[in-house]
């Protein structure tokens, strides 16, 4: 089973990275247990947002693609 390389793939995979990842939020320290980052690309950088759904915490985590 071989998955073309492509923009949604990529996705999928940072998606898998962040999942799980992080989901304590730092302003009132609820654990997210069943939260997940989200991704969006507008192809030159990755953005990550979580809400905490606890306070409303909205957090952001940008990565820029090298390539
Ligand atoms: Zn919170």
């Amino acid at each position: 089973m071989s998955r073309s390389a492509g923009g949604s793939s990529l996705i999928d995979r940072l998606n898998d990275r962040y999942e799980g990842t992080d989901l304590t939020c730092p302003e009132c320290g609820y654990h997210d247990e069943d939260g997940s980052w989200r991704a969006s690309t507008n192809g030159r950088r990755i953005d990550y947002r979580h809400l905490c759904p606890s306070c409303g915490n909205n957090r952001i985590r940008t990565v820029t693609l090298r390539d």
